[in-house]
């Protein structure tokens, strides 16, 4: 396939007040109007192009918007100030009391907990599955259920979900299937494989600089204006709003984007293949031994790769400790949650950014606890780097 969405990026023109190579940045929180009416008119939500307040929207807010829904290949697109705050409002704008959702049970930790332990408070039931087990979702199907959810390349144990045949089964049954994108940007497009929302944590690879906490949910133009609407937007009245002077600074980020995917993948993919190579259990959807090889190579960009993300597994929590500390002490990387940085980071994600799930759920889903997940960066010289981890495996007897 030889779609290439940063073209889309590309494409767009946003010119600043003065003739700016980059647009102006919206420095208000409210905006004024030439006659009451426009302003009543607004607020009712029928003055396309006019600002009310920045909660609801701001002309920066609006740029990036633009140029992730021309990226995701949607209708429009909404910003938040957080991942979380993206999910979070993007579920409770679908489904009320008594309903019904189907989750992978490989997704981010916070959603996890939210599905798990929040949701149900307000009466909102969630079935956990294995998202590659077709069969099992279209059985868990009932008449309250809202959603299907998951993310492309499951955190962490990057598990691929063929989003095709969830959609079949969206379509079928009147189901919205929802799909986190964050570890896999520009290298697969969902909706065009019949998402019909598409989210990101931009805190991740999109921004790429670790300096801010954002999202970003890209959907029909309906969707984004249902989670806007004054009178009951889950994006309007619970608040996660982006501020503009971050959305100005992600926008010039999210530029580079196509470079630094293409290098994070090609840096992944040469890690992943000298740890398979030394007998580690290595775990990248590039590899052909992955069981979702063929079917992430079937939906991707070609351009962009395999994503940044690979995970080992070197037995034990001790060991994974031991080896960490001792990666980040010779300078190949930081200990440290998230990802998509410039610098490699690991963590052990079944002590950290999976610890919602319980060791016994961690256990039924192959989440080991030897496990390291590795973002792995830019290294300019992915060799050296190699050579320097192999040293602290020798050292520790893992090879
Ligand atoms: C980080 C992350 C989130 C949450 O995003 P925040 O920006 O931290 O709120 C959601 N999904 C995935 C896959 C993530 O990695």
């Amino acid at each position: 396939m030889k779609s290439k969405p940063a073209n889309k990026i590309q494409d767009l023109q946003f010119f600043g007040e003065f003739g700016g190579v980059n647009p102006s940045i919206s420095d208000s929180s409210t905006y004024t109007f030439l006659s009451a009416n426009s302003m009543s008119q607004t607020f009712e939500g029928n003055m396309e192009g006019c600002y009310l307040y920045s909660r609801n929207s701001s002309p920066s807010n609006l740029y990036l918007e633009e140029a992730c829904a021309a990226m995701e290949g949607t209708e429009a697109a909404n910003v938040f100030s957080s991942g979380m705050g993206a999910i979070t409002s993007t579920i409770l704008q679908i489904c009320k009391s008594g309903d019904h959702i189907i989750s992978s049970r490989t997704v981010y930790g916070g959603t996890y907990a939210f599905l798990k332990n929040f949701t149900p408070q307000i009466g909102i039931e969630t079935d956990f599955v294995d998202i590659t087990n077709i069969n099992a979702i279209k059985n868990l199907v009932r008449k309250k259920t809202k959603i299907i959810y998951c993310e492309v390349s499951s955190n962490p144990l990057l598990e691929v979900a063929d989003i095709e045949s969830l959609s079949k089964i969206a379509k079928e049954n009147g189901l919205k299937l929802i799909v986190d994108n964050t570890f896999t940007p520009l290298s697969i497009s969902p909706a065009k494989f019949g998402a019909d929302i598409v989210i990101h944590s931009l805190t991740k690879f999109i921004n790429g600089t670790s300096d801010t906490i954002a999202g970003v949910v890209c959907s029909s133009k309906e969707f984004i204006h249902s989670l806007r609407d004054v009178n009951d937007g889950a994006f309007m009245l619970m608040g996660a709003t982006m501020d503009s002077l971050r959305a100005a600074s992600v926008l010039k980020n999210m530029r580079t984007l196509h470079i630094r995917m293409k290098k994070h993948g090609e840096n992944a993919m040469y890690l992943a293949k000298s740890f398979e190579k030394d007998g580690i259990k290595t775990v990248y959807p590039g590899l052909k031994s992955h069981t979702s090889h063929k079917i992430f190579s079937k939906m991707m960009n070609e351009t962009y790769g395999y994503g940044g993300m690979v995970t080992i597994d070197v037995g034990s929590l001790k060991k994974a400790n031991m080896l960490m500390e001792k990666m980040q002490d010779k300078n190949l990387g930081y200990l440290a949650v998230s990802l998509g940085f410039y610098k490699t980071l690991f963590c052990a994600p079944g002590s950290s950014t999976s610890s919602e799930i319980s060791d016994e759920e961690q256990g039924k889903m192959g989440l080991s606890e030897g496990l390291i997940r590795f973002s792995v960066g830019l290294d300019q010289d992915i060799e050296r780097t190699y050579i320097g981890i192999k040293k602290c495996l020798k050292e520790f007897k893992l090879i």
